[in-house]
């Protein structure tokens, strides 16, 4: 053992070594789609990582990077046709990591768009619905949002959904308050969930930016993912014609189908955000020097070093495989349930031992590792908490619903 650390990193840079892929999932991906990944990332470490600090502090999301994300065509790639890459289920998970590893609230920006919005339309809408958004939202000329929950419901959506949707002639009649809803302070089209007034049903509408009736407002005071913009929503008689009624998107059965794809998208940004951490702590423990030498020397940073790296690599791996059973079309909702439980928990575990490892310079933005921190606690409670999500898995072992 040398005193000087083999790998020791200036500590110039917001980015630190790239080390987090222990099991090499990179390997498992054509030489194109690496060759995109590393554009993507070289992309994000050279002109979003070093400002991303400052977004963070102020709450501002930075706008530059769609046109860019636009250029190296990513939008919708795990969808076929409409103007999508096609790049399928993997791509798109490690295409999550490499956002997140950045900054958390990149991912959950471009999940927003990608995985929800143009994911229930994927999933929910009609052929002519399809040709009609998918391709500009591909070319992110048009950015997607997705609103279920409400001020008063978030993980009982299935049964409390307040928003109602009453049938007016060619048109629908939306009124309610949504809450939390990711891009919509700026984006063009939302997803609304709403509860048809006939038939008690659940039903999925595109809300256009610009509709009467339809208003945002940003919600401030937020201490995690702060880049991302979350907004109130009020529908207020807010009309949509009949042609805005996603034609598959008839119960909330319709609302769990997407759902059950996007978790997977979240177990992907969660398992980018411990990566990110569990990075920055390697790179400042091997530069940091106390007691004459670097904290790396030290057995029991070690020990929290060789942690972080175990509950990502699982983290990861796990998402692999799950990847591996979408694209297969054999996913099933308890098992991606299982991943987002497991991967959001262990990586709260991941970036509160990253930020140990910075000490008191850990709660410092400067150092970087407390933005993941505190993005890890948002990761944790949205798409289903943790508790939802293993009341979907003992569902699934025991056959017995305990949600009640
Ligand atoms: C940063 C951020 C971004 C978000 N983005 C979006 C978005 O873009 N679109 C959108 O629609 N929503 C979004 N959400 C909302 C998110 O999905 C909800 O916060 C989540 O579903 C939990 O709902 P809740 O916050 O109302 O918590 P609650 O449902 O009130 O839960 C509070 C606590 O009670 C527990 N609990 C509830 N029911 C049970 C039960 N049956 N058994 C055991 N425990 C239970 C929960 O697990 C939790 O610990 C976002 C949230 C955050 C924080």
């Amino acid at each position: 053992m040398t005193e000087e650390p083999a790998d020791a990193w200036s500590g110039s840079s917001p980015v630190p070594p790239n080390r987090g892929d222990f099991y090499n999932l990179l390997a498992l991906l054509p030489d194109d789609q690496r060759a995109l990944l590393a554009d993507v990332r070289h992309y994000l470490e050279t002109d979003i990582a070093p400002v991303i600090t400052e977004h963070w502090e102020r709450a501002e999301f930075p706008a530059q990077i769609v046109p860019a994300l636009a250029k190296m065509n990513l939008a919708g790639s795990k969808f076929t046709g409409y103007g999508c890459p096609g790049q399928g289920e993997l791509f798109h998970g490690l295409l999550n990591v490499e956002l997140a590893r950045i900054d958390p609230s990149l991912a959950v920006f471009f999940g927003g768009h990608d995985g929800l919005g143009m994911g229930t339309i994927a999933l929910c809408g009609s052929e002519e619905q399809k040709q009609r958004w998918l391709p500009p939202m591909a070319r992110m000329e048009k950015i997607g949002a997705f609103a279920l929950t409400e001020p008063d419901v978030g993980s009982d959506a299935a049964r409390g959904l307040a928003t109602t949707a009453r049938r007016d002639g060619d048109t629908w009649v939306l009124n309610g308050v949504k809450k939390w809803i990711g891009n919509a302070t700026w984006c063009d089209l939302v997803v609304v969930w709403a509860r048809d007034e006939a038939d008690g049903q659940v039903k999925g509408f595109v809300v256009e930016r610009g509709t009467p009736g339809f208003t945002t407002e940003k919600m401030h005071g937020k201490t995690a993912l702060r880049i991302m913009q979350n907004a109130l929503i009020t529908l207020d008689d807010c009309r949509v014609p009949e042609a805005n009624r996603l034609e598959h998107a008839n119960s909330f059965a319709d609302t769990a189908r997407v759902l059950r794809t996007t978790r997977l998208m979240v177990a992907w940004q969660a398992a980018g955000t411990g990566r990110g951490a569990f990075e920055h702590a390697l790179a400042y423990a091997t530069r940091r020097t106390q007691f004459g030498r670097p904290i790396a020397r030290f057995q029991l940073v070690q020990d929290l070093l060789a942690r972080m790296l175990a509950n990502t690599t699982a983290s990861l791996t796990m998402c692999a495989r799950l990847a591996e059973l979408a694209q297969a079309g054999d996913m099933q909702e308890e098992q991606v349930s299982l991943a987002k439980m497991y991967v959001t928990t262990a990586t709260r575990e991941t970036v509160g031992w990253a930020r140990e490892v910075f000490g008191g310079n850990g709660v410092l933005l400067d150092h970087h590792v407390t933005r993941y921190t505190n993005d890890a606690e948002a990761i944790y409670s949205f798409e289903g908490t943790r508790e939802i999500n293993s009341l979907i898995v003992g569902r699934a072992l025991t056959g017995i619903s305990a949600f009640v």
